[in-house]
């Protein structure tokens, strides 16, 4: 079914009153959790054809997007009867609940869609299309290997980088641009690939059996794990509640909500102080919450925040609450600031650092370090025969994590996993 794009409200108004059930994505541009879920949003609407579905550009119908209370992308509306419903998804939404509410919504029951071909059997599979596995790709494709790259969002983590100047070749280029560069090789060299995520992991007789979130099967005998890492939380009571609704882990994708606003990065490193540089192009004031007493990272960051007037750093102090109900209303903190223990903010971008999921990790029986991040060799094989790691989620050369690093640990694996190949050929 056909996903509309809504123009104005009153056109909203109409479509609410035709269709008894209805689901509005407020979406953004330049925002990776929008495009994650662009994909999904539209296999549901072949799914569901009796709820219409329809998309709202966030910015260009901002008044109707504070009327039904919504402040970041994306977020998903349930209408029904003409009556919005309580429940709604924002931020990082995963198919899977999405399902469950149209479920409820509609009181259809979700039909599995099936790959024609059954079972796909290739060489290798790239687990992850960030730098590490569009890298490897590139390299497995010119070996000539008989592969397929899983993944749901080409180009990974550095989507959500707004300035990336330490690549070589790209003196200064967004995130966004840099991955749809190598998203663009790795598409020339026609390398299968499966927009989902891997969800199951079977050791067998000729290797692995993997599982899709798209119900995709794919036989492999050889893996190589790229899936890098993901947001660290505070892990506040009332977090989750509030993502979406003044709390962010992505500034890129969710920073023009606060234009003229007063926002709180929380976090000292690399990412946090870039995201406060960014911010403060958008934000009337930024606060930098850290818990250290001086901000590490690239020094050229570090003296930018110094310079810049809007940003103002509090230093040794932490994040231990998150103040408002339905709505962020402020930080808590764990020392006074110019009197206050809550520093009234209207946005919250968390940058604590990430960490690997571990689900995969455990799944095929991968040895980690104290990190829980996977113990790779310098060939990136790991303690599985036919199992190989690169990235971000490696305890190797990416205790650096960097896309470069990422990059260089993907071509090694590409390299060692054709030998390994001809060897058993
Ligand atoms: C805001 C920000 C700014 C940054 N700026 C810079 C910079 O200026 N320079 C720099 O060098 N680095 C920068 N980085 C770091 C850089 O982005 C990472 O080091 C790099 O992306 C790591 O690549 P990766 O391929 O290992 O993992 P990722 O980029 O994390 O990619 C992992 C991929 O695996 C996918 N995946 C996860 N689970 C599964 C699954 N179960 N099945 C299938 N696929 C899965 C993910 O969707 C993702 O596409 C920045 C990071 C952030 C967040």
């Amino acid at each position: 079914m056909e996903i509309q794009y809504i123009k104005s409200a009153e056109e909203f108004e109409q479509i609410k009153k035709e269709n008894e059930f209805l689901v509005v994505d407020f979406f953004s541009e330049d925002c990776p959790p929008c495009e994650k879920l662009a994909p999904i949003y539209e296999k549901m609407a072949t799914i569901f054809p009796t709820v219409k579905f329809t998309k709202i550009f966030r910015q260009g119908l901002r008044p109707l997007a504070e009327l039904l209370g919504v402040s970041g992308s994306p977020t998903v509306v349930f209408c029904k009867s003409g009556a919005i419903q309580e429940e709604r998804l924002s931020g990082e939404i995963k198919e899977n609940d999405l399902v469950f509410i149209l479920e409820k919504l509609s009181g259809a029951s979700a039909e599995e869609i099936k790959t024609e071909d059954g079972v796909r059997k290739t060489d290798l599979c790239i687990i992850g299309n960030g730098p590490a596995g569009i890298t490897a790709a590139i390299y497995a494709a010119r070996y000539k290997v008989d592969q397929i790259m899983v993944g749901d969002l080409a180009g990974g983590l550095m989507t959500s980088s707004h300035k990336i100047c330490n690549f070589p070749s790209q003196t200064e280029i967004s995130g966004m641009e840099l991955s749809q560069m190598m998203a663009d090789q790795v598409n020339a060299l026609e390398v299968p690939q499966i927009n989902a995520r891997i969800s199951k992991v079977e050791k067998n007789s000729t290797g692995y059996l993997l599982e899709t979130t798209n119900g995709d099967q794919i036989q492999t005998k050889t893996v190589l794990l790229t899936a890098g890492t993901k947001h660290r939380h505070l892990g506040l009571p009332n977090e989750e509640d509030l993502v979406g609704r003044g709390v962010s882990y992505c500034a890129t994708c969710d920073g023009a909500f606060f234009n003229n606003k007063t926002v709180a990065v929380i976090g000292g490193s690399d990412t946090a102080n870039t995201a406060s540089l960014y911010l403060a192009q958008v934000a009337n004031k930024v606060y930098q919450v850290y818990r250290k007493g001086a901000l590490r990272g690239e020094t050229a960051w570090i003296d930018q925040i110094k310079e810049n007037n809007k940003i103002q750093v509090i230093y040794n102090t932490e994040v231990i609450g998150l103040s408002g109900e339905n709505q962020l209303e402020g930080v808590v903190l764990s020392t006074p600031f110019e009197g206050n223990t809550v520093l009234k903010v209207d946005g919250a971008f968390v940058e604590i650092g990430s960490e690997p999921d571990l689900s995969l990790i455990n799944q095929l029986g991968l040895a980690t370090d104290e990190g829980n991040y996977v113990i790779t060799a310098k060939d990136q094989t790991t303690n599985q025969s036919g199992v190989w790691a690169a990235g971000d989620i490696t305890n190797g050369s990416n205790n650096f994590r960097q896309i470069i690093t990422a990059c260089s640990e993907g071509a090694i694996a590409a390299q060692n996993i054709f030998e390994y190949l001809q060897r058993k050929k």
